[in-house]
């Protein structure tokens, strides 16, 4: 337990084994040495394309130059998802990277809104005062550089993310780490500890580490087939648990945006690529065969499809201990919650973020492990709660499946969330929430949940004053869209494509 790490070695070459092989490498490079494992014979999940703006941050650590990734990766721009049918059927909204208006002494603008909406009979919503949802809308992107913070565009990408691996892989061994191919077959434990000392390769060569970060997929290939880790089944939550992609020919026009279509049992993924559209359909099992999951999602294609029909099976939920022993479960191994608001990769990020916090260098001590596993429980239940909230809060009657949902019981950290905003808006983030105020109100409002009332505080201004400031603020946000070119004219100019 107490022995040094030298040797981290990773199992798995799919997004997240190169991500944390890159990461290590190049943030600790110098005291480790870092070698992956992954077979060819097995492959990657081959799915997963849209993320989040943090993924910027990573990327950076790492180097990369933005026009080089977009290009390597087949990248687009993504400032938002926009959910449709999700409320009711023929109706969307956005959720977007952005934030509405302005907070004014500690007040959030979405108070002062409403204010004015029930006091002063204004129409406008939280949408009309955000930046990235007026240029997701009209197709624009550029790169903000204003120093006023209320006139930024945050955005993360859509890519390729068996490019993005691929990219991530040559980084990687470039800055020293050791790839291997081949099929993991046995794996030896410490007698006394049952920490994981060696692996053994079909061809008989062996593999040895004193840290071993687990990224082998849903199979959990250390974390569970050897460990017994445990698994917490959340899909009496989020019981979605089958997924089908089929990638299809480009749009014309690049959406700078995720499209999540709500059918009847689950929803629809259309992820703009360069080269290409994904698409995919989550659904339930219990409510839906999967041929009439494929029939729904070749109907709704909107291009040609370029492959044949990729079959995910899965269960919702996360490992009991994402590090248990000397192994760290990273990516689908240590738990997945499905893809509506595209944080897998994010997860995987932070894992390894939170790992070089933790990083045992002398030794793999308890309250390091504690420290790291309450922190990624925290997390992945944060993360669950956001995306239940868009499935509870519906008030489609097409189908069993929207009326189950809308009437399951829902974690009660969730209800208390729902309770305090519906009363008055109130929205509070706990435990650094990756979700911050502005998702939450974008997606509380956007499936109906309305406040009846506004906080005491958008009272400390005259009417006057109030309908001024939402005049400036909506004029200071669209300023920007005039001189905004079209995402096409912004990826042909960046990165030449
Ligand atoms: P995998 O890609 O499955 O890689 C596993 C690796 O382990 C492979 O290299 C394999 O060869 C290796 N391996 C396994 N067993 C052995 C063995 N015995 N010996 C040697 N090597 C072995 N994420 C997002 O952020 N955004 C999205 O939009 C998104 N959409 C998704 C949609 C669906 C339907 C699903 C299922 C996931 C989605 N994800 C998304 C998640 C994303 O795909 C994954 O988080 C990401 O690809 C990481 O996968 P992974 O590396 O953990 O596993």
């Amino acid at each position: 337990m107490n022995r040094k790490v030298k040797r981290v070695v990773v199992v798995g070459g799919g997004t997240a084994g190169w991500l944390s092989a890159a990461v290590i490498k190049k943030v600790i490079g110098n005291a480790v040495e870092v070698e992956l494992v992954e077979s060819d014979a097995i492959g990657t999940v081959g799915v997963g394309e849209a993320t989040i703006p943090p993924i910027r941050l990573i990327n950076n650590v790492l180097g990369l130059d933005e026009a080089e990734f977009l290009r390597e990766t087949n990248a687009t721009i993504k400032l938002a998802i926009k959910f449709e049918n999700w409320r009711v059927k023929d109706e969307g909204y956005f959720h977007t990277f952005g934030a509405p208006g302005q907070s004014y002494a500690f007040c959030h603008f979405h108070h002062f809104l409403k204010r004015a909406q029930m006091e002063l009979g204004e129409t406008s919503n939280i949408w009309d005062y955000d930046l990235n949802y007026l240029a997701a809308k009209d197709n624009k992107f550029a790169k903000i550089n204003s120093k006023d913070p209320i006139v930024d565009l945050p955005y993360a990408y859509h890519f390729d993310a068996g490019l993005y691996a691929q990219y991530l892989r040559k980084l990687s061994e470039k800055m020293g780490v050791v790839r291997t191919e081949g099929k993991i077959t046995d794996v030896t434990q410490h007698p006394d500890s049952g920490f994981i000392d060696l692996l053994h390769l079909e061809d008989g060569r062996e593999i040895q580490g004193d840290l071993f970060i687990d990224c082998s997929g849903f199979r959990g290939l250390l974390i569970q087939q050897k460990l017994n880790t445990g698994y917490e089944d959340w899909s009496h939550w989020l019981p979605c648990d089958r997924a089908i992609a089929i990638p299809s020919e480009r749009l014309e026009h690049t959406l700078p945006y995720t499209r999540s279509i709500a059918h009847t049992a689950g929803w629809q993924w259309r992820i703009p690529l360069q080269h290409r559209n994904g698409n995919g359909h989550v659904y339930c099992s219990n409510y839906m065969s999967d041929d009439e999951a494929l029939q729904i999602l070749s109907g709704n294609l909107d291009t040609k499809p370029l492959a044949d029909p990729n079959f995910i099976k899965f269960k919702t939920g996360r490992r009991r201990k994402q590090w248990n022993k000397n192994v760290i479960a990273v990516g689908l191994s240590s738990g997945f919650l499905e893809p509506l608001e595209s944080t897998s990769i994010h997860l995987i990020q932070t894992a390894v973020v939170r790992l070089l916090h933790t990083f045992p260098h002398d030794g793999i001590k308890p309250e390091l492990v504690a420290e790291y596993n309450k922190q990624s429980q925290i997390e992945f239940e944060q993360v669950r709660d956001f995306i239940i909230l868009h499935y509870i809060a519906n008030e489609r009657d097409d189908s069993q499946f929207w009326r189950d949902m809308r009437t399951m019981p829902i974690p009660d950290s969730l209800r208390h969330k729902i309770e305090l905003f519906k009363e008055d808006g109130r929205l509070f983030r706990e435990n650094n929430d990756l979700f911050l105020e502005p998702s939450w109100l974008q997606v509380m409002m956007g499936q109906g949940i309305q406040p009846s009332d506004y906080h005491p505080m958008a009272n400390n201004m005259s009417p006057e004053k109030l309908q001024m400031m939402l005049q400036t603020l909506k004029k200071i946000k669209e300023e920007p869209l005039q001189q905004l070119p079209s995402h096409d004219q912004f990826l042909k100019q960046f990165c030449g494509r």
